[in-house]
């Protein structure tokens, strides 16, 4: 995604901050927004309350606090907790709490998933170059050298007089892709709401976290990204009261050879980018760290494995939609926030009390 969808949710949302604020009367709408170009994506802050100062030095910190955050988390920065842990051959490494905390929370979400989110996807990330300018479609043995660590079994967590320390095989790397812009969310939203900010949105380029609801108690609307067209049309909307929405979906970050598309999520069995019947999936959720993880396995799933995983997990707000482009797929969670804007597709209820 996402920027498409983000756009039209902010645009929707922002209609909704200013009445909030407008419709009160005696103070005039304050708020301070601010994007920059952060854990390789735009990010876009924008908070609302009475006080422009208090926010903008909210909006300050909060950036800061991406940043903080990124340096410890990225594959892409050589000092970060997670370069270090990829680069140590095998041994201990000392990491912040953070750190170890998305770390073991990752290992939860791959063995729940059944390795379909698998953190220790960092090599094949690397190998393939996806978004980058080496983009390249590597060889078999390639391939195969960058499963050699034999994924996030291998990796290990340990907690010693109040220190974290992380192992992994040497030869296997982490990549925390696919959730730590969701954890980031969290961790913004949670600080926000502690500084006693009433209205935000946290926009990571695809993680959705807001703060507040709309004035007359009614949800936000926010869009979701069609994934054929141009970014800002969307396909539906869901309404979301103080919540996250994430969405994960092969349209976004892909290169073309030979006439072939090869996107940025990888079946981890495989070290190819997922062959899924799914187009993408949205999960709405307070909970943004798992919403991130759980939308990318989903996708690597594909249909059958998602629906059976969904079956078990009735709680999860999840909206599929179909390669076939003819069907959106909803959760009897997501029935009751999810409207179809788009009448090309017909809905289909799965999942627990379907
Ligand atoms: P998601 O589906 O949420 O995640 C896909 C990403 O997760 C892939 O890009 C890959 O990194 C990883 N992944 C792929 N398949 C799997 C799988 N099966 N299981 C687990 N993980 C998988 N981009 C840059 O171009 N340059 C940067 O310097 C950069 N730094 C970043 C730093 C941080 C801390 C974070 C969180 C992201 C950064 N990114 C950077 C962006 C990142 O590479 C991904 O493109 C982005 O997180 C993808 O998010 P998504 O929501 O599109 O897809
Ligand atoms: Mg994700």
């Amino acid at each position: 995604m996402k920027r498409g969808c983000i756009f039209a949710a902010v645009l929707l949302l922002a209609a909704g901050l200013f009445y909030l604020f407008a419709g009160g009367g005696a103070e005039s709408p304050r708020e301070a927004a601010g994007e920059n170009f952060r854990l390789g994506t735009y990010v876009r802050l924008r908070l609302v309350g009475d006080d422009k100062k208090f926010l903008e030095k909210e909006l300050a910190a909060a950036d800061a606090e991406i940043v903080r955050l990124e340096a410890l988390f990225s594959a892409n920065i050589a000092s970060s907790d997670i370069s270090r842990v990829n680069r140590a051959g095998g041994e201990w490494v000392k990491v912040g709490p953070e750190t170890a905390d998305l770390i073991k929370r990752s290992l939860a979400i791959a063995a729940e998933t059944d390795g379909a989110f698998d953190p220790a996807i960092g090599r094949v990330v690397r190998l393939w170059g996806i978004g980058t300018s080496a983009a390249r479609v590597p060889d078999e043995p390639e391939i195969r050298a960058a499963l050699r660590g034999g994924g996030y079994k291998n990796v290990k967590v340990r907690e010693e007089d109040g220190e974290s320390y992380v192992k992994a095989p040497d030869g296997l790397w982490l990549d925390l892709g696919a959730i730590a812009k969701g954890r980031v969310a969290d961790i913004l939203k949670e600080r926000l709401v502690s500084d006693g900010v009433r209205g935000a949105i946290i926009d990571l380029g695809g993680n959705l976290a807001l703060i507040g609801s709309s004035p007359d108690g009614r949800p936000w609307r926010l869009g979701l990204q069609h994934p054929h067209k141009q970014r800002g049309e969307y396909f539906g909307v869901v309404n979301v009261s103080d919540g996250s929405v994430v969405t994960s979906g092969p349209y976004e970050r892909f290169f073309e050879r030979d006439g072939v598309r090869y996107h940025h999520i990888f079946d981890p069995a495989t070290g190819y980018p997922a062959k899924s019947d799914l187009d993408s999936v949205s999960i709405i959720d307070a909970d943004s760290t798992r919403a991130d993880a759980l939308c990318t396995a989903l996708f690597v799933m594909g249909r059958a494995r998602a629906e059976k995983f969904l079956e078990k997990n009735t709680d999860l707000a999840a909206v599929l939609v179909l390669a076939s482009g003819d069907k959106v797929l909803v959760t009897p969670a997501a029935r009751e926030i999810f409207e179809l804007t788009d009448k090309k597709f017909t809905v289909e209820v799965i999942g627990g009390g379907a």
